[in-house]
C-alpha cells in the first residue's frame, strides 16, 4: 500500500464521511499517522444530492477531493479503496488494495441504502446516497422528459411523466418538491409541446405524516407546502413492489412509472470482522460507549451514522443526520489529543441544534427546541446553513451563485443529460 512505518501511532479511518473528516481535522498537528480509506476520493455533501439529481447544482459543487482537506495534516496518507474485513485479533485491515496494519481504528462508513430486502425494489428503483446515483437520477429523469416530448402513445407518455418517490422523510420531501418546481419553471417554458398537467409527483410514505421524525407542526406545515406545489401525497400506504413499469402497494394501488426514485431508508455500512455485544443487528449499527469506543475493544472506535451510543436523552442512539456525526468526530479528534498527553478522555455529549428541511423556494421548515416554524425566513436560514457547511471555499461560491441565479430566473441549470442512464 506504500504506507510508511513512521514510528508514531497509525490510525486507520474508514470513511471520508462528515464524522470521519471531522475527527481528521482535528489532528492536524499531532505525532500520529491517520491513513484514510474511503471508496470515492472525494468528501460528499449528502444533504444536497437531491440538487444534483433535480439539475439545481452541479455535481463537483457538492463534493470536495479528501486529499485537498487534508493537504496540511503531516503524515496523512489518502487511499481510494473499500475496506472489506476487519481482523481485531491482528489489528489489520482488509481493503480492495491490500492489507494494513492498525494501532487505532476509527469506522465512520456511514449507512448504504436499505430496500428491506424486497429484490424487485432493488433491482429496479433509483437509490440516492452517492453523487453517481444523483447523476443517474438527474439522466433518467431528463431522459424520460424528453422521450415522453416525442412519444404519441398517451399511456407511455404520462408513465414517462409520472414521478414515484417512495419515503417521504427529509430527502423525500426535498425531492417531491424540487421535481414539483420542475414542473412549474422548466416544463412549462422549456416544453411547449407537452402538458404541464400530465407531469405528476407522488410521494409515498408509510407513516401517517410527512416528515416523520420532525414535529407535527412542521410535518403539516411541508405538506401544505408539497400540496400547494401540486406534489400528490400518499400517507400510511407500504410500497409492495416494482417491476420497473409499475409500483404496487400492499392497499392494491397501482402507479405505472418511468422514474420511481427510493428514499425510504437506510442502514448501517457494517464491516466483516466486528460482531457479538458491539454489534446491534436490528439497527445494522456499532454498540459504542460515551467515547466512541466499540464495545468490547480499547482501540477501536465508531463514530457518525454506524455508531449507536445509548444515553438517556437518546435510548435508541443519535439520529442519523451530520451534527451528530460532525460533533462525534470532533470530540473524539479533541479526545485523541488527551489520550496523547496522557489525560483523560471527556464523554460525548449532543448538541441538537435542529432540524431542516426544504420544500422549495421561500418553503422550508425547522424544529429548534420547542419552536417549530415554516416560511421563507427559514428557507434563507436553510441555505445560509448548508453553504456554511459545505466543504470548500470554491464550493460555496459556485453554490451560493447558482442558487441566486435559480431563484432569479426559476430556471434549474444543470439540465444536461451528459451520461446517459442506462439500466444494466
Ligand atoms: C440523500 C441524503 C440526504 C440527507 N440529508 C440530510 C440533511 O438534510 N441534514 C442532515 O443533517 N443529514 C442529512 N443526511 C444524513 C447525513 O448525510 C448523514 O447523517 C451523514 O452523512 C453521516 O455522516 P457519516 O460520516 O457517519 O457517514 P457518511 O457521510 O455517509 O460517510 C461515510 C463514508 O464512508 C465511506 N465508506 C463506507 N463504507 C466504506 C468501505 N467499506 N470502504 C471504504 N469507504 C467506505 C463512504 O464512501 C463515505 O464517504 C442525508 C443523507 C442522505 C443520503
Amino acid at each position: 500500500m506504500n504506507i510508511p512505518e513512521t514510528g508514531v501511532p497509525r490510525i486507520v479511518v474508514i470513511g471520508g464521511g462528515f464524522a470521519g473528516i471531522s475527527f481528521i481535522k482535528k489532528l492536524r498537528n499531532e505525532k500520529v499517522q491517520i491513513v484514510l480509506f474511503d471508496r470515492h476520493n472525494y468528501h460528499t455533501f449528502q444533504p444536497l444530492l437531491y440538487q444534483v439529481s433535480t439539475a439545481g447544482l452541479e455535481p463537483d459543487s457538492i463534493a470536495y477531493p479528501l486529499r485537498k482537506i487534508f493537504r496540511k495534516n503531516r503524515d496523512f496518507h489518502f487511499r481510494m479503496a473499500e475496506v472489506e474485513n476487519i481482523n481485531t485479533e491482528n489489528n489489520t485491515i482488509f481493503s480492495s488494495i491490500g492489507s494494513l496494519r492498525y494501532d487505532y481504528l476509527v469506522i465512520a462508513t456511514g449507512t448504504r441504502t436499505n430496500f428491506f430486502g424486497n429484490e424487485s425494489i432493488a433491482e429496479n428503483s433509483m437509490p440516492m446516497k452517492t453523487v453517481p446515483q444523483a447523476l443517474n437520477i438527474r439522466s433518467l429523469i431528463l431522459q424520460n422528459i424528453e422521450k415522453a416530448d416525442i412519444t404519441a402513445d398517451e399511456r407511455e407518455r404520462k408513465s414517462l411523466l409520472n414521478f414515484v418517490i417512495a419515503g417521504a422523510g427529509p430527502t423525500g420531501v426535498e425531492l417531491a418538491g424540487a421535481l414539483a418546481e420542475f414542473r412549474k419553471g422548466i416544463l412549462e417554458n422549456d416544453y411547449p409541446e407537452l402538458d404541464e398537467d400530465e407531469m405528476n409527483v407522488h410521494l409515498i410514505e408509510g407513516q401517517n405524516r410527512v416528515l416523520p421524525p420532525m414535529s407535527e407542526t412542521v410535518s403539516k406545515k411541508a405538506q401544505k407546502f408539497l400540496e400547494k406545489l401540486g406534489v400528490q401525497i400518499h400517507l400510511e400506504t407500504y410500497i409492495s413492489g416494482y417491476d420497473g413499469k409499475t409500483v404496487t402497494t400492499k392497499d392494491g394501488k397501482n402507479f405505472e412509472t418511468a422514474t420511481f426514485i427510493w428514499a425510504a431508508g437506510v442502514t448501517g455500512a457494517l464491516l466483516k470482522g466486528i460482531d457479538g455485544e458491539a454489534l446491534v443487528e436490528r439497527a445494522n449499527r456499532y454498540k459504542v460507549d460515551e467515547f466512541n469506543a466499540v464495545k468490547g475493544f480499547q482501540n477501536i472506535y465508531a463514530l457518525g451514522d454506524i455508531a449507536l451510543m445509548e444515553t438517556q436523552e437518546y435510548p435508541k442512539g443519535h439520529p442519523q443526520v451530520a451534527q451528530p456525526a460532525i460533533q462525534q468526530g470532533k470530540r473524539l479528534g479533541k479526545n485523541f489529543r488527551k489520550m496523547l498527553k496522557g489525560d483523560k478522555m471527556e464523554p460525548f455529549t449532543y448538541f441538537d441544534k435542529g432540524t431542516m428541511a426544504t420544500v422549495g423556494r421561500n418553503k422550508a421548515v425547522v424544529d429548534i427546541g420547542r419552536m417549530h416554524f415554516g416560511g421563507a425566513i427559514v428557507w434563507f436560514l436553510w441555505m445560509f446553513v448548508h453553504l456554511w457547511f459545505l466543504v470548500g471555499f470554491r464550493n460555496r461560491v459556485v453554490t451560493f451563485f447558482n442558487w441566486t441565479y435559480s431563484y432569479i430566473n426559476y430556471d434549474r441549470a444543470a439540465r444536461l443529460i451528459i451520461r446517459p442512464f442506462k439500466k444494466n
